[in-house]
């Protein structure tokens, strides 16, 4: 056994205006997976979350419903706690961020920060709903993108050309909450001083921690750190906006009547808040945890799209307010779903509600993830093929068939009692594994765990087919090696339960009953159940998933959207653009468009938007980088298709990443892109006209 750990444990909060749904549910499930994996490694290990409850939608949200907010964070509170029930995401505390200990947190940091000299207060001048009173934020002002004239953008970025920007210097804006046009107005704001954080930033992203056992833990993940550096090298660390102006629902700040902290302020104080309530339950020091110098250990479970306020605002945050830093930050990668973007009208934006109400079992969940999961930030696919298959031969086929074969003899036959198994090779190679399976639930490398574990099982199963239990049972005088095979089978699946409970909860508590065992923990896996152990009867533990499970759950998420559409779920046509002047043939001739065949593509180290193409036009070879990365997240699957390219633009140098020779063509619009194709048939270098 390694030196006990004391470990903390989060995921990021989900916000209290939406239902929970598959995205959510990669995050908690890959955190559940690894706070179980420590607990049954016996350290001692707490995993706290809440619901993050300020803001302008929450506050406008309620409004729409006739409640206050404090009624609707805790209807969805409810619904959150119960979703996430349902998946056996074990929590040692669910809270909220509008909570008493928030509350005195968030104002004893920003004074730290305050007398530590990290807060500024500045005017600075912003869009007001002159109808609804109040300061708009980004996502509140829409409008004409300023550079390609794109209709209805957010005010902070335009989602058809990718560009950022300030709400005021959108064209034509208006409120979306009232339609009015807003006006700019003054008002004093407060500012975290993050720019002189940016040493301190420096050393700390690229740092890393020693636990309490001495192994060398770094605070980021290699990408991580690659894209905190973009920002950190190139002094692009603004001082960070962390007021906001009533009406507003947060917390007050102090001695500023009418001034709130922002969401983003108070959310992440909430993880301290959720654990602080959980110590004063328990009676546990919350100051061992949290003062600077502590040997405990903080993991932050999260989405890569909040790495700059996990990776930069809060370490800083902390440090200037005289707490101690995260151990470490895991960002992972979107979920998609068949290969595209989870999408309401296609019935793939699939709520935790709907999976649960269509009686499909968490567990198969659960396990499609896991088997996917790895320690990188990369996007991950839910392919429901994929699901079905996997599901069915790993879980049925491979692992609960086990005990079903076995246990039925044991009990009919030996009255559920177990022999000695003695040296048995199966079961030596088995235990065998334990450490080098713990390293990789330990890595967060979920995907290879699973892979050794059915590694195992399918050794097991070629045991069961070489000794036939069905066959010795019929045969007189063979009941002693029945028995042995049997207890051995026995002993095999208790084994493997103990791999995969981190993964399948539900199953390992069945099977502790079925084994006549108490909790199964990670050194039950060198041990063999002995002489004269009895059994109970066995209990179907799990059923095969069927195509109509997944066919009634899309559906279900169809009419899921019907229910309550919204303007932009409703509209199955692209937004209207304005056409561009009349052109003339000898204009258009102008523009040389050629097919070119994809060779190679790849993301682009450093940038999130670009793609880097090699393409053949027929008669050469180009390089062209292209602004499409957000709408082809596995790129390598563009190879060896079509494109229409731009042959007669300039080669353009793109910032610190080379020249692009031309310009790929895509359709864009609803802020998405889709490249052209052309039918079969046609050659590199083709013109186009
Ligand atoms: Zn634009």
């Amino acid at each position: 056994m390694t030196t006990p750990r004391k470990i903390l444990v989060t995921s990021a909060l989900p916000y209290a205006n939406g239902s929970i749904h598959l995205g959510h549910m990669v995050e908690h499930i890959q955190t559940d997976i690894w706070v179980r994996f420590q607990k049954m490694r016996g350290h001692e290990c707490y995993y706290v979350c809440a619901d993050d409850t300020h803001g302008t939608p929450v506050m406008l949200a309620a409004q729409k419903q006739g409640i206050t907010p404090e009624n609707m964070i805790a209807k969805v509170r409810e619904e959150h706690l119960a979703d996430f029930n349902g998946f056996y995401i074990g929590y040692d505390n669910y809270y909220s961020t509008h909570s008493t200990e928030n509350k005195e947190f968030s104002r004893e940091i920003y004074l730290k920060l305050k007398a530590n000299g990290k807060i500024a207060v500045r005017t600075i001048e912003q869009l007001f709903d002159p109808e609804k009173n109040l300061f708009l934020p980004d996502r509140f002002v829409k409008g004409e993108c300023p550079k390609c004239h794109a209709q209805d953008q957010y005010g902070d970025n335009c989602e058809v050309c990718g560009t950022t920007y300030s709400p005021t210097e959108l064209i034509n804006p208006y409120s979306a909450i009232s339609g009015a046009t807003p006006v700019l107005k003054e008002s004093e704001h407060f500012f975290f001083k993050l720019g002189e954080c940016a040493d301190y930033l420096k050393k700390w992203t690229s740092g890393s921690s020693i636990l309490a056992n001495g192994q060398t833990q770094a605070h980021l993940q290699p990408e991580a750190l690659n894209k905190m550096k973009e920002w950190l090298d190139d002094d692009h660390l603004n001082d960070w906006d962390i007021s906001r102006d009533a009406p507003y629902f947060g917390f007050e700040i102090p001695d500023a009547p009418g001034k709130y902290f922002y969401v983003w302020l108070d959310a992440p104080i909430g993880y301290m808040a959720a654990f602080k309530n959980l110590c004063d339950r328990i009676g546990m020091d919350f100051n061992n945890w949290f003062s600077v110098g502590s040997n405990t250990e903080m993991y932050h479970f999260i989405g890569k799209d909040i790495l700059y306020f996990h990776a930069l605002f809060w370490p800083a945050t902390l440090r200037f307010a005289d707490y101690r830093a995260p151990t470490a930050v895991f960002a992972h990668g979107f979920l998609t779903v068949d290969g595209q973007k989870m999408s309401k009208s296609r019935g793939t934006f699939i709520t935790a509600r709907t999976y649960l109400d269509g009686k499909l079992n968490p567990e198969w969940m659960r396990y499609y993830l896991a088997a996917k999961l790895n320690s990188k930030i990369e996007d991950l696919d839910l392919n429901f093929n994929d699901f079905i298959s996997r599901v069915n031969s790993d879980l049925i086929g491979k692992y609960v068939n086990i005990a079903a074969r076995a246990a039925g003899f044991i009990g009919k036959r030996f009255s559920g009692s177990l022999c000695d198994v003695g040296n048995s090779a199966l079961l030596t190679q088995l235990s065998a594994a334990a450490d080098i399976i713990a390293e990789h639930y330990e890595q967060r490398e979920y995907a290879r765990a699973l892979r050794d574990i059915m590694a195992l099982a399918d050794a097991v199963n070629e045991y069961v087919d070489a000794n036939k239990p069905w066959e010795l049972a019929k045969q007189d005088g063979m009941d002693t090696c029945l028995h042995h095979v049997c207890s051995e089978l026995i002993n095999a699946f208790h084994i493997l339960s103990v791999y995969l409970a981190p993964v399948l909860p539900k199953i390992a508590v069945q099977t502790a009953e079925f084994l006549n065992i108490p909790a199964l923990t990670w050194a039950n896996s060198q041990h063999r159940l002995p002489e004269n152990h009895v059994i109970n009867t066995y209990q179907h533990l799990m059923h095969r998933v069927e195509q109509k499970h997944v066919d009634d759950l899309i559906e279900a998420n169809k009419q899921n959207i019907q229910a309550a559409p919204t303007p932009a779920q409703a509209a199955p046509n692209a937004e209207y653009t304005p056409l561009a002047d009349t052109a003339s043939f000898d204009d258009f001739m102008k523009i040389d468009l050629r097919v070119a065949k994809v060779l190679s593509c790849e993301k682009v180290e450093g940038s999130t938007k670009l793609l880097k193409f090699l393409v053949d036009l027929g008669f050469e070879q180009r390089t062209i980088f292209s602004g499409i990365a957000a709408g082809y997240p596995e790129p390598e699957k563009l190879i060896g298709r079509m494109v229409v390219v731009v042959a007669n633009f300039a080669p353009r140098k793109m910032a610190k990443f080379g020249m692009s020779e031309g310009m790929i063509t895509s359709a864009s619009g609803n802020g998405q892109l889709f490249l052209l194709d052309v039918d079969s048939g046609a050659l590199p270098g083709m013109r186009i006209g």
